[in-house]
């Protein structure tokens, strides 16, 4: 609309030396009306001047600034997302290796019960052999201490407990064993098996004398059957005397450790020789009516550190 703009600046009079009324004048010239004037204070531009360029500034410092601290919050926003993210991923782990420790520390818990029951098994076991062998295992126990709970415990210190606990019952059960073997070799040796089978015809004691007058002293028992009848070791043991006694006939002696000796007469056979070792129960001759016999029968005498005893106390 405005096809010219003039501004004029004067205006300016020195009048004897003195400033007066410092103004610009705008005149503004359109083309087709009227010549129009603006008259300004002359300081109006330079301090509008200022006045921008000082706005402008604040603005932008505070634009700056704001933009600084957005960029900065932003940053620090994310750090700590990512932080959370750390956080929540190692919480899912720690979670996971809680649970897995709880599942094993509950499977320990299980194996120790399964292991106290075991070892509650092997004791009760073993009560009953020692009652049955006739033994007391010189060193039962090897139970967890009863002073510690074991549930107070550290797994790892747990897994110790136990193993020193098995590692002793170990010990323990070896001992027992060889014990047992040892009572077992003995109970092998006790003469107490029935020698041959057959009616006992005489204990032993006094009785009448079968070839005279008078009482004589019987120092076995006498157990009559047919001629050929199995006679067996009453124990295991090693022939002392397999040959012929005067009176007793074809006769075998066994020694069967240091308490008992066993003396079997009157036998048709005999099957063992001096020297060989016998099993319990081992055939070691036949039955018979050598020496001085009434009729077929085996005399058995059983000595207990060297002095005949009534064999009817140990037999079974
Ligand atoms: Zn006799």
């Amino acid at each position: 609309m405005w096809k010219d703009l003039t501004i004029l600046e004067r205006g300016r009079k020195t009048h004897m030396g003195k400033k007066k009324d410092s103004k610009i004048c705008i005149i503004i010239i359109p083309h087709t009306e009227k010549v129009r004037r603006l008259t300004i204070p002359q300081w109006l531009p330079k301090i509008s001047v200022i006045s921008i360029s000082a706005i402008l500034m604040a603005a932008f410092l505070i634009f700056n600034n704001i933009y600084s601290s957005h960029i900065s919050l932003e940053k620090e926003y994310n750090d700590r997302i990512a932080e959370i993210n750390n956080l929540e991923e190692e919480n899912r782990k720690k979670e996971t290796e809680l649970s897995k420790l709880k599942s094993h520390t509950k499977e320990l818990y299980e194996k120790t019960n399964e292991v106290e029951d075991k070892l509650a098994e092997i004791e009760k076991l073993q009560r009953q052999v020692e009652k049955i062998a006739g033994i007391k295992s010189p060193s039962r126990g090897g139970r967890i201490d009863d002073d510690i709970p074991i549930e107070a415990l550290e797994p790892t210190e747990e897994i110790q407990v136990l193993k020193e606990v098995l590692e002793n019952k170990e010990k323990e059960l070896l001992v027992f064993i060889d014990d047992l073997e040892k009572r077992f070799e003995y109970l092998e040796t006790v003469p107490d098996l029935w020698p041959t089978k057959g009616r006992l015809t005489s204990t032993f004691g006094n009785r009448k004398n079968p070839f005279g007058r008078g009482v004589r002293f019987h120092y076995g028992i006498d157990i009559a059957n047919s001629i050929g009848t199995d006679i067996w070791a009453a124990g295991s043991g090693k022939v002392v005397f397999s040959g012929y006694k005067s009176g007793l006939g074809r006769t075998i002696i066994i020694e069967h450790n240091n308490e008992y000796t066993t003396v079997y007469g009157h036998n048709s056979k005999l099957l063992v020789n001096e020297g060989d070792n016998v099993e319990k129960g081992q055939v070691i001759s036949k039955m018979g009516s050598t020496g001085r016999s009434t009729g077929s029968h085996l005399h058995f005498e059983i000595h207990k550190n060297g002095k005949p005893i009534d064999p009817l106390t140990i037999l079974k």
